[in-house]
């Protein structure tokens, strides 16, 4: 075990963190900002309790003995929008409600008003966090703002706290940035760099003039894959800011994954400190420390702890990676591997967890107190730890040793799966053969995603069925009601594959991790999303099986309803484990091949049922891809076998469905083409069938339903403008092989848009089945 070595005196390791939950308790800052939003809460108001949030947390974290907290990591929004208006870079087109007033002209960027678009918004890495996605062009300008970060740092020192401003660095956020709609196509943010330094070096200054000792500049983009151009801008960049007279010291941030070839450039650049990911990453970004020398004369912060999982940390493991470390630099200190954003805040305010399981689980608060205990550790020897490294044996050992977490059932039958079982048992040829004479569809054939309107009244009923107002009945007739309307509607207008609707699901997830064995839900365990949208995923935490069917009788009573085929609904297990807090205690394809067999046996119990049409969706299976390139073939080999093993264990003549939703997806064609699905369907119409064109370049051989219906607006396409995109698809996809489909599911959407552009897709799909030759 660790024991400090006696010929070096580092200074005494410090915990710290590089942001924490925005949301409060009671998720207070939703209310306020919503609150403002609908008019019942004032700016002042808003900024009262926003101010209060910031002061109780960074109490907390200096009650806990986090010695320097986090500022500016705080934001009513995103701290990436933040950051844009830090650097002026205020997009043309909102400039004018921003000059207005920079309350409302921030929040216009962030969802739009009647007359203007928002910024986009895309995932932050590969975690479920959203961030608004900067717009620069050959034209911006930038100047500096430096009034959130100031106003924030100033805020904690009045406490008497030692703080640390955090701020997205220049590289990062430029590689965040996309082109203006109006920069010309060959425009690369990056190129602005050398106009974004001078504005970053004037808020530096203003923060050093406002007390700062220290500033974090967070990178993660160079975690990723980066060109030689590109690591050359993040040497250039710091070398600029590092060689500043009037600065604080500065820290530049790395979190989830490793560092790679930007290690030596930010091990040589002038600036004081570096922080470094040791969970995901620990080995190949400790090989490759040693391998630069260590970083003589600098701070290295050492994320031991995971910030963006549930678990308690291996205390004694983290503090031999801290041993190792304590020689590499100048001092070290102890933080979490990332931002504390990505995790709920306080296990103490679950109620429904069973005590013992409540304690191998660690939100925010108790990784701050891990982080203290480990720095006390670092700096005392362990003998100043020794109880909370008993406990926390105890409770790790209570983990490996439940039931719980191994089962021996799921175990085995995990171990015996055959290459054979993720394979359907013949080619996709013989299968269409069979599933043309079993299904007898038109050519073009019409279904939709899955999902129809989650109306008000439907959420209500619930809600009424949770508090008790509703019995389990009469929650169940309604569900059976709102089937009919949606079996009926969908017959009426002549829909050929039709849904049930999902109206019993409130989340895709969620509504089936409440229904396997190993899947832990919370009651507070709030994340932030985007802005005010706030998730609780839940917890993948022991051995997957499935007690009883889970969707069979709400598909079976809809097929009782109808003589056409009415599709089975599943969340596939890739999506089941990127939008669930994963085990950290095996390897993911493990889990994922776990969950694959529980809705395999959902998927033959369909099947069984007499359910001729299977949709699995996988929308994330683009999402969680990792980082690094050299970590995808890896990734993408156990995602398509647990989709495969989901779905391989039916008969030929079953249809198996698959849906993602996005518009990119060039880099995983091949894998999509490995799932070996019947039918995918894809979210298009924004892009006008892009992907139908992408999909034939690579030579898909099956069939597929580009989207022709952008289901993230309330607008109602024509049926001409349907047809016209259906035109477009046959081009590139024969009409054999392609179907007629919304992008995405309706449930966000109100009935009367959806049923006419419903009814608006099927006449396209006429209108065009009409204009082919017959076959
Ligand atoms: N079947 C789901 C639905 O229609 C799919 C959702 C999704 O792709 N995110 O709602
Ligand atoms: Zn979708």
């Amino acid at each position: 075990m660790t024991t400090m070595p006696a010929a070096t005196k580092p200074a005494a390791a410090r915990a710290t963190v590089y942001g924490y939950p925005r949301q409060g308790r009671d998720r207070e800052l939703k209310r306020a900002i919503e609150g403002y939003w609908k008019g019942r809460v004032t700016a002042d108001a808003l900024r009262a309790t926003a101010a209060e949030l910031r002061r109780a947390n960074w109490r907390q974290l200096a009650e806990a003995g986090v010695a320097e907290v986090p500022t500016g990591d705080f934001s009513t929004y995103d701290h990436v929008l933040d950051t844009t208006v830090m650097v002026g870079a205020i997009p043309a087109r909102h400039r004018a409600a921003v000059a207005a007033d920079p309350l409302d002209g921030y929040f216009a960027m962030a969802r739009g008003t009647r007359d203007v678009a928002p910024l986009e918004m895309t995932k932050w890495f590969d975690t479920n966090y959203h961030y608004l996605v900067p717009e620069l062009g050959p034209d911006t300008e930038f100047t500096a703002d430096s009034t959130k970060q100031v106003g924030e740092l100033t805020e904690a020192l009045a406490l008497g706290l030692p703080a640390r401003p955090v701020l997205v660095g220049p590289v990062t956020y430029l590689l965040l940035a996309k082109p203006a709609p109006d920069a010309p196509a060959d425009f690369e943010p990056l190129a602005l760099l050398d106009r974004l330094l001078p504005v970053y070096a004037e808020v530096l200054a203003d923060l050093r003039a406002a007390g700062a000792e220290w500033a974090q500049l967070d990178e993660p983009a160079l975690v990723q894959d980066r060109t030689p151009a590109e690591l050359d801008a993040a040497a250039r960049a710091y070398r600029a800011l590092g060689s500043l007279a009037d600065r604080p010291k500065i820290l530049v941030a790395t979190y989830f994954d490793r560092l790679g070839d930007a290690l030596p450039v930010l091990a040589k650049a002038p600036v004081d400190g570096l922080a470094m990911d040791f969970t995901a990453a620990a080995a190949p970004n400790l090989d490759a420390l040693a391998a630069v020398g260590g970083l003589p004369g600098k701070r290295l912060v050492a994320g031991v702890v995971d910030g963006r999982n549930v678990w308690i940390n291996d205390l004694s493991r983290s503090l031999t990676t801290l041993g190792t470390l304590l020689g590499l630099a100048d001092r070290v200190d102890v933080a979490a591997s990332c931002s504390l954003l990505h995790v709920p805040l306080d296990t103490a305010a679950e109620r429904d967890i069973d005590p013992q399981i409540l304690r191998w689980l660690a939100f925010a608060r108790q990784k701050t107190t891990e982080l203290v205990t480990l720095a006390r550790g670092l700096s005392l020897g362990t003998d100043a730890i020794a109880a909370e490294l008993a406990a926390n044996r105890a409770d790790l050992a209570s983990r490996a040793g439940s039931p719980i977490t191994r089962d021996p059932a799921v175990r085995a039958r995990a171990a015996a799966v055959t290459e054979a079982e993720a394979r359907r048992s013949r080619p996709y040829r013989e299968r269409a053969a069979a599933q043309r004479a079993r299904l007898g569809l038109p050519r073009l054939p019409t279904t939709t995603i899955g999902s129809f309107p989650q109306t008000g009244d439907l959420r209500a009923a619930r809600a009424d069925l949770r508090a008790g107002h509703l019995d389990t009945a009469g929650y169940e007739e309604r569900v059976r009601a709102e089937i009919r309307e949606v079996v009926s509607f969908q017959e009426e207008i002549g829909v050929d594959v039709l849904v049930h609707g999902e109206a019993e699901r409130n989340d895709m997830v969620q509504y089936f991790a409440e229904q396997l064995t190993g899947y832990l839900a919370t009651q507070h365990g709030w994340v932030q999303s985007y802005g005010t949208r706030y998730v609780r995923p839940p917890i993948l935490a022991g051995d997957i099986s499935r007690p009883e069917p889970m969707t069979v009788r709400w598909t079976t009573y809809a097929a009782s309803l109808t003589s056409r085929p009415v599709k089975g609904m599943l969340t596939g297990p890739v999506t089941m484990l990127a939008w669930s807090f994963v085990r950290d205690d095996q390897p993911l394809g493990d889990t994922a091949r776990q969950v694959a067999l529980a809705l395999r046996d959902e998927v033959n119990d369909l099947e069984t049922a007499g359910t001729s049409v299977i949709q699995v969706d996988e929308p994330a299976l683009r999402e969680t891809l990792p980082l690094r390139a050299a970590d995808r073939a890896g990734y993408l080999e156990w995602a398509t076998e647990a989709f495969r093993l989901t779905t391989g264990g039916v008969r030929p003549d079953t249809q198996i469905h698959t849906h993602m939703c996005y518009a990119e997806f060039g880099d995983i064609v091949q894998a999509i083409d490995d799932l070996d699905a019947d039918v995918i369907s894809l979210e298009a119409a924004r892009s006008h069938m892009q992907v139908a064109r992408e999909l034939a370049a690579h030579g898909y051989p099956r069939e597929a339903g580009p989207g022709v219906y952008d289901i993230h607006s309330p607008r109602v396409p024509s049926a001409e403008e349907a047809a016209a995109l259906l035109r477009t698809g046959l081009r590139a996809i024969p009409a054999d092989r392609l179907w007629v489909n919304p992008d995405c599911g309706l449930k966000t959407r109100g009935w009367p848009e959806t049923r006419a552009a419903l009814r608006n897709l099927v006449t396209a799909a006429r209108t065009v089945r009409g204009e082919l030759p017959a076959s």
